[in-house]
């Protein structure tokens, strides 16, 4: 967005907050009163509200979807239905009056949509990914109207916006990236007239649409991105990301109990913690705040009088190591070439990937092969096809990379012998040090990812629980830059796996 457009709006300083709830912060009645009351604390800003699904919901969805496309529409009718009663109940619970026979007509009409979507999905047999961003998308639609609605019928004056003609995207669905230019002004004409006649606006998270108004989405977690798209279309002061935790902590406390909060992180740090695996943040979320230089907060919803984690363009810490996080269900893929990997190699392998829109993680290069990490296995097959004659193709799945996420990791050269000595006993594959200044990551058994991190958070957080059980399996790992050569060999092979 050029500065021009932004001042023809808002200029910085008129204290636009953008408030994100995530699933959970509004799964049920309690969750959307706590909503309400943050919202109101907050109206002494220019207030903004992004809402996901119902926790549950989007799950729920391709459950259906999936259902449907594989004739069984008696059961995705049966979910789906359970979403409508589900909804209809915490309308009638929040919403009196004409605003409840408005809401229940609204909620009616987009269950007929629902149904009638599952219907098609039943007579043609599949669920490809433009049908899934239609269908997912009726989450954020919503709980979007149930919440504008609550807001009204706790006096705040919330309108409803639909995100779908807003925040415009390219066509790669499932996983849809901004047209920023189309976005911000699309973002700047709907929402700017409302907040400045003291409205509350309410959006729909994770749902956009291409030009052609052909529903997209922007990946699963997808509505901590929606919020900073408004938050950096806005100028927004901040971007408050409401969740279930009381912010970005050492690890994550489903796997490390003993994990603590981070008070404050760069926007660097906390963009490598979410692309690598730390599911408090979708990865994208924090460039578009970057790019503003929007501080972006990570609060609790159950608890709101914590102070969260704040992000920002520069941290105080001198901690070497931030936190330490995991990326699950990754499949590490080995291209070997017979004549050497040189520059006409590393240029087809990266147009087949590009052609199979398998976006890749990592990469580590030799003389005679190439290691790169990806999420999924299914377009593995298409490209180790169009690779034959060029290179060799081998996978394994069941792998997921560990990262130890630092600002000052650069500083301190011991990190990464520390790194290894708490994992030296394991079967440790595809080290990445230095590509990225702040991370040190490396590849292991999915089986072994929850001890991996447990065993670091112990070493580098060690007023944690004392590091358990070590193990007894035999180390194998490479520095960035040099392929394996000591670890078993991968044991897919074209599409064994
Ligand atoms: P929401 O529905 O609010 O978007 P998510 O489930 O997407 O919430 O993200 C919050 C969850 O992220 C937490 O419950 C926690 O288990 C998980 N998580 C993973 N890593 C971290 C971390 N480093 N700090 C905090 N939470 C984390
Ligand atoms: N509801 C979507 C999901 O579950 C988006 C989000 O919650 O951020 O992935
Ligand atoms: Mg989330």
């Amino acid at each position: 967005m050029s500065g021009l457009q932004r001042e023809s709006r808002f200029e910085r300083g008129d204290d636009v907050v953008v408030m994100k709830f995530g699933g959970t912060s509004v799964e049920d009645a309690a969750a959307i009163r706590r909503l309400i009351s943050i919202v109101k604390s907050r109206l002494s800003s220019q207030a903004m509200v992004v809402v996901s699904a119902l926790a549950g919901v989007t799950n729920q969805l391709l459950e259906a979807g999936q259902a449907a496309a594989a004739g069984h529409l008696g059961s995705a009718l049966a979910t789906v239905r359970n979403i409508y009663v589900r909804h209809e109940q915490l309308a009638d619970e929040l919403v009196d009056g004409a605003p409840h026979v408005a809401l229940d007509r609204e909620l009616r009409s987009e269950f007929q949509e629902l149904e009638s979507l599952l219907h098609g999905l039943e007579e043609s047999r599949q669920l490809d990914l433009r049908a899934q961003d239609r269908l997912l998308g009726f989450g954020e639609r919503l709980s979007s109207k149930l919440v504008t609605a609550t807001l009204c019928e706790a006096q705040v004056r919330a309108t409803h916006v639909d995100a779908q003609n807003c925040i415009v995207t390219d066509a790669r669905h499932g996983q849809a990236s901004p047209v920023w230019e189309a976005t911000n002004q699309r973002l700047q004409d709907a929402l700017s007239p409302l907040l400045e006649s003291g409205n509350v606006p309410v959006v729909g998270g994770f749902i956009s649409s291409t030009c052609d108004g052909v529903p997209t989405t922007l990946g699963r977690g997808g509505s901590d991105f929606s919020a900073t798209i408004v938050g950096a279309a806005l100028g927004a002061s901040s971007v408050e990301i409401w969740t279930d935790v009381d912010g970005i902590m050492t690890a994550d406390p489903k796997v490390c109990p003993e994990a603590q909060v981070i008070r404050q992180m760069s926007f660097d740090e906390a963009a490598e913690l979410a692309h690598f695996g730390a599911k408090v943040l979708h990865p994208a979320t924090l460039a578009p705040a970057m790019r503003e230089n929007i501080p972006v907060y990570v609060l609790n919803s159950r608890r709101p009088e914590g102070e969260g984690t704040e992000i920002v363009a520069r941290t105080r810490t001198s901690n070497a190591v931030s936190a330490i996080t995991a990326k699950r269900k990754v499949a590490a893929v080995e291209i070997q070439s017979p004549q050497g990997v040189d520059a006409e190699v590393l240029s087809a392998v990266h147009a087949a990937f590009d052609q199979h829109a398998c976006p890749v993680d990592i990469m580590a290069a030799s003389l005679g092969r190439v290691w790169l990490l990806v999420g999924s296995t299914a377009p593995l097959p298409g490209i180790a096809n169009d690779l034959q004659g060029v290179a060799e193709v081998r996978w394994e799945n069941h792998k997921a990379l560990v990262c130890i996420v630092g600002e000052n990791i650069r500083r301190q050269p011991d990190v990464a012998s520390r790194v290894f000595a708490a994992v030296s006993d394991m079967a440790v594959r595809v080290v990445c040090q230095g590509a990225s200044d702040r991370t040190i990551s490396f590849l292991v058994e999915e089986s072994k990812v929850d001890e991996s991190v447990r065993r670091l958070h112990g070493m580098f957080f060690p007023q944690a629980e004392p590091v358990r059980d070590w193990g007894g399996i035999s180390s194998a790992f490479c520095q960035a830059g040099c392929a394996d050569s000591s670890s078993s060999p991968p044991q897919g092979h074209g599409g064994a796996t």
